[in-house]
């Protein structure tokens, strides 16, 4: 089975569309690019269009990558004030020079729409979710509207990163799998892999998980984007050869990536919601 995240986003943003139209105050998404990194832009203009389709209120902010730290922050603090606006979102990475922590930290955490702020990950830390990383909150609404069960499953989450691969582990451990993270000093990646009935690759490597890695019948869910020489776009997973031995898997493009701009405007109705 493929999991299609393009499908699924689409009926979602249909759904919250209709929602937003009931809505009397509509969500405000603030996005910051500081620089011009074309991977960036891209991401930050489709989550403007998403947005704007949604009928919500949406602002993108590009700022020089010569920005100061202090004008970044004094920016933060202007739409943290500023009522229009429930969600702010930060892309990064920012350009060198730039504290990116101190940046996020500064986004009031009931504006967090990225779900990155200590607190945020505070609460996910203690099963008390407030606003998700939309990614990891992507692949769970991914799996469960596949009706994949994932109580008692052995799971591998390939990354640790703050913004994907740690929630995620977090999140599928309190769907009740037993998680292993892997990271780059990980030994024997492939004996773990070959053992788990659920593979999440978000490790930034074209093709590094291989197809014949995965056990059959594992659900594979593939987060990475790499765009290869010769502009093919592929994930993390060996597509196919995975596909041949996966009861469900997800495709690059049109698996996570809509998923998570879907979450994005998910997190910024919830935001505008608690705060009226
Ligand atoms: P990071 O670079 O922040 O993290 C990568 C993680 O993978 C690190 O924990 C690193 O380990 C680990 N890693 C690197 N190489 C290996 C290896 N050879 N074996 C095992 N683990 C390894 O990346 P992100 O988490 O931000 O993103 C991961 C991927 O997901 C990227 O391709 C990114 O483009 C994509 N992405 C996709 C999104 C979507 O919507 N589909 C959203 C966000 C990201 P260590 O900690 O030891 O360095």
């Amino acid at each position: 089975m493929i999991l299609d995240g393009k499908a699924l986003s689409r009926q979602l943003n249909k759904a919250l569309k209709g929602h937003v139209d009931g809505m009397a105050t509509k969500p405000g998404l603030a996005v910051i690019l500081v620089g011009s990194d074309p991977a960036s832009e891209v991401y930050v203009r489709r989550k403007g269009v998403v947005a704007g389709r949604l009928g919500m209120v949406h602002r993108q902010i590009n700022l020089p990558a010569d920005t100061s730290q202090d004008a970044v922050g004094a920016l933060v603090d202007e739409l943290n004030a500023d009522p229009a606006i429930h969600g702010i979102l930060v892309q990064l990475p920012l350009p060198k020079g730039l504290d990116s922590k101190a940046v996020v930290e500064r986004i009031d955490p009931s504006k967090d729409v990225d779900g990155l702020t200590t607190r945020s990950a505070g609460l996910l830390v203690q099963g008390r979710p407030h606003l998700l990383p939309c990614t990891p909150k992507g692949v769970m609404r991914l799996l469960a509207h596949a009706d994949i069960a994932l109580e008692g499953k052995r799971a591998v989450v390939v990354g640790r990163s703050i913004l994907v691969g740690r929630p995620m582990a977090l999140l599928l451990e309190q769907a009740n799998c037993t998680v292993t993270v892997c990271h780059s000093r990980t030994r024997d990646l492939e004996g773990i892999v070959r053992e788990s009935d659920v593979v999440v690759a978000a490790l930034g490597r074209p093709e590094a998980i291989k197809g014949a890695w995965i056990k059959p019948g594992a659900v594979v869910v593939d987060v990475g984007i790499n765009r290869l020489d010769d502009g093919r776009l592929v994930g993390d997973v060996e597509f196919a050869a995975a596909a041949e031995r996966a009861s469900a898997i997800t495709p690059v493009p049109g698996g996570v990536g809509p998923m998570t701009i879907a979450m994005l405007m998910d997190n910024t109705v919830q935001a505008c919601t608690a705060s009226s």
